[in-house]
């Protein structure tokens, strides 16, 4: 990965005016970089501003102010390029139902101007595994197929950032793992994949940066790893050849110790316990230890808690 940024917003901010209802601020001075070549995950309860953000990217959306540039191009100055650089996949399953996979990528590729003997139609339904649904009509899809669909849409006319708004939603778990797949296998090509997700164990697992978004405000934006660790708690579950141990080592540490039967179970902030220290006081013990497992902090936990005050 290299320190180019794909996207960089600076103080966007989004009011929805309302003749009858009071103005709704989507998004409240939100300054985020997003990384070229990452697998970028925009989180966020529903309604926190996430389409609205993605919206904006696409045009479908105006600001009310900030700046925003992608790959380095002006959004406002220069909008047909800054787009041109960007598939954006939307979070409405919205297809035309009287044309063919095939058809709805041509019509596609014509209004990116790409000539005929440029246009990669078929590798990329083929990529994204709609090679048989290639002349069916769109109608007869699946909501997964519809949904890999609008991501071959996004591609064709082959951009750098690839933007998913809630891509998973309504797609079945086979399905699921394998739109993860491709998204994974695009990175490996170089596409910076930016996507929206309640499903916090799956942004868990396929992006490297995070930002947390809640009431329009950013509230957090790290690496996945150090967001986990945000909540600052490790649990060590250690099991015992029997209950002779000794656990006075553990008295000097600021840790939380339940003890029930040969098992005992710690509870320390990283922060504030060193883990060597910790893990020689419940080994010094005059029992064996049986196993041992560390129970991670989960990205929901974490969410939860930045999400819920
Ligand atoms: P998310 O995608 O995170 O669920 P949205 O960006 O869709 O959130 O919505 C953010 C807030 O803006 C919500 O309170 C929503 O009701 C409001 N909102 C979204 N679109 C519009 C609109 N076109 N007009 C007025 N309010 C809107
Ligand atoms: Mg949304």
């Amino acid at each position: 990965m290299n320190s180019e940024l794909a996207i960089a917003v600076n103080n966007l901010s989004k009011v929805y005016k309302s003749s009858s209802d009071i103005d709704k601020l989507a998004l409240d001075n939100i300054s985020l970089a997003i990384k070229k070549g990452s697998i970028f995950g925009l989180l966020g309860p529903n309604g926190a501003g996430k389409s609205t953000f993605i919206n904006i990217l696409a045009d479908l959306a105006k600001k009310t102010s900030g700046e925003i540039k992608v790959l380095n191009i002006n959004h406002d100055s220069n909008l047909i390029e800054a787009k041109r650089l960007m598939g954006i996949v939307p979070q409405e399953l919205n297809i035309d139902p009287f044309f063919t996979p095939y058809e709805l990528l041509e019509i596609q590729a014509g209004l990116y101007g790409i000539k005929k003997k440029d246009r990669k139609t078929m590798e990329i339904l083929k990529m994204l595994a709609l090679e048989d649904k290639a002349k069916a009509y769109a109608r007869t899809l699946s909501g997964g197929m519809r949904r890999r669909l609008l991501i071959a849409k996004a591609m064709v006319h082959d951009p750098e950032i690839l933007i998913l708004d809630e891509p998973t939603a309504g797609v079945d778990v086979e399905l699921r793992s394998n739109l993860w797949e491709n998204i994974h296998k695009l990175n490996q090509n170089g596409k910076t994949i930016i996507i929206t997700t309640h499903y916090l164990h799956e942004a868990e697992e396929l992006c490297n940066e995070i930002a947390i978004i809640n009431e329009g405000k950013l509230i957090a934006h790290d690496t996945t790893i150090n967001i986990k660790s945000f909540l600052d708690k490790i649990t060590v579950i250690v099991d015992y050849n029997d209950n002779s141990f000794d656990l006075s080592g553990l008295n000097e540490l600021n840790v939380e110790i339940k003890i029930k039967d040969r098992q005992v179970q710690v509870n320390y902030k990283p922060s504030e316990v060193n883990f060597n220290e910790m893990l020689n006081a419940l080994n010094s013990s005059r029992s064996q230890i049986k196993n041992m497992r560390i129970i991670e902090t989960k990205l929901e936990d974490v969410f939860l808690q930045l999400t819920q005050k």
